[in-house]
């Protein structure tokens, strides 16, 4: 118990709000919130506070109360008779006896977090903690975490370890560019661009691994899907071949966003998330066939070469919703993808329009051909002496994908620019707050 001003309150209360008898018409309830708007009429004033993530309505009659120093923003804390109402958010309201300012804004703010009209993104990132009082984020980042939870919920059902591999790494894991580096004592080193080889070999002690953290890329442009800073969800499993990989990866999809939509109803709604439709199986295109299409269908392009984002974007107009791009060229892709047929590869992009969402596949477990996989992407196996060595010790055959969860989101809420879904978002510009 702490005492302000004479306010007795504690700081453990754990509950959304302190009602002795619960929320009930006539109970005696308390309130600790801060003020997202105020409507005052001739004879009351309604005021919403948010309390824990959740609108509270506050009905005061007594004008005495209305202090000047409530005003949107402000902290504050309440206490009086709960009644019960439609027409209140959470089907209640607390009509007022006491009323307390706790923290008072000092500034006037930048915008208005209730304004139907939303500020521009760059003036609400310059001032993102107060962008995210408004209710649309509060849904939103809610949502991004009940996402997580639900992620970590389907692959610890499976059998996987949550695991924890280094952010400052000594090489690159997939090749030298779009790396940070850094001073790591009187050394080089880098920020990890992906856990990729720490999760391979964890396959060959734990089997199964997941793990949710960031990867940094110096990504050159500020494009609407990259940022230097994003979180992967990383999945690598030993004896899963390219197909279980597929399956396991949209099950996942699948098992997650029916969870949210069965959970979570009522924040999508809120935000007007877009209408996901997981109840069919995810296409599954090989690289060939989506060649050919963009030959029939848009430009000529040669087999083998990379598709660019409006090819990407004309394909994915036709596919639809989710789809996999399977069996890519070997040649666009890192030195541990397993060779299929020569010159293409057991991998797989997982879309959803014109966006990549995941990218995954068999990877190499014998060392001879992992060197060759290096020598083939122009990499130096001196570099990766420490990973090779791993493979001497009997790697299991293995696959995985790395998902990013910041583009998830992107589907999920419908956003159009990846900053909009992310708390504080880095880019070429951007490094606070
Ligand atoms: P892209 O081609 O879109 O730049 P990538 O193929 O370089 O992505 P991968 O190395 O395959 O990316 O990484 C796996 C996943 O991580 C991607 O499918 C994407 O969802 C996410 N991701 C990768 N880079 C970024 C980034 N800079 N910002 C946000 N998410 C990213
Ligand atoms: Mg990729």
């Amino acid at each position: 118990m702490v005492n302000d001003n004479k306010l007795v309150y504690s700081y453990l209360r754990g509950k959304m709000l302190i009602a002795q008898d619960g929320i009930n018409e006539g109970s005696e309830a308390e309130v600790y919130g801060w003020v997202l708007s105020i409507r005052e009429q001739k004879t009351l004033s309604f005021v919403i506070v948010y309390e824990n993530r959740k609108q509270v309505q506050l009905v005061i009659k007594d004008k005495k109360l209305m202090s000047s120093q409530l005003k949107q923003n402000s902290v504050i804390w309440a206490k009086g008779t709960i009644k019960i109402t439609d027409k209140a958010p959470n089907g209640f309201e607390i009509h007022v006896s006491s009323l307390k300012v706790l923290s008072k804004p000092k500034k006037l703010p930048p915008f208005n977090i209730m304004s139907t009209d939303v500020p521009a993104l760059d003036l609400r990132l310059d001032f993102r903690a107060l962008d995210l009082r408004r209710p649309y984020n509060i849904n939103l980042f809610t949502l991004r975490s009940k996402a997580l939870q639900y992620f970590r919920e389907y692959l610890i059902s499976k059998d996987f370890l949550e695991v924890q591999t280094p952010k400052i790494i000594a090489t690159a894991s997939e090749g030298g560019a779009a790396l940070f580096p850094l001073m790591y004592y009187d050394k080089q080193a880098f920020l990890a661009q992906s856990p990729q080889l720490y999760k391979e070999e964890l396959t060959m002690s734990f089997e199964k691994v997941f793990e949710i953290g960031p990867i940094f890329r110096a990504e050159p442009s500020r494009t609407l899907k990259h940022l230097s800073e994003a979180i992967s969800l990383d999945v690598e499993a030993a004896f899963h071949k390219n197909e279980d990989l597929m399956d396991f990866l949209e099950d996942m999809i699948r098992y997650v966003i029916n969870r949210l939509y069965e959970k979570e109803g009522e924040a999508l709604k809120r935000i007007k998330a877009p209408v996901l439709d997981v109840s069919k199986k995810f296409p599954r295109y090989s690289y060939s066939e989506v060649v050919s299409w963009i030959n029939k269908n848009l430009e000529e392009i040669h087999e083998g070469e990379d598709l660019s984002s409006k090819h990407l974007e004309a394909f994915g107009d036709h596919a639809g919703g989710f789809y996999f791009i399977k069996d890519w060229p070997l040649k666009l892709k890192p030195f541990y993808i397993q060779p299929k047929d020569g010159d293409y590869s057991n991998s797989f992009d997982l879309m959803y329009r014109g966006l990549e969402l995941s990218s995954g596949g068999e990877r190499v477990h014998d060392p001879a051909l992992l060197r060759k996989g290096l020598k083939r992407t122009g990499l130096s196996a001196k570099g990766f002496k420490y990973h090779l060595e791993v493979y001497n010790y009997g790697m299991p055959p293995h696959g995985g994908f790395g998902l990013g969860v910041d583009r998830f989101m992107m589907v999920v809420t419908g956003a159009e620019n990846i900053r909009e879904v992310v708390l504080y978002p880095r880019d070429v510009r951007r490094l606070v707050p």
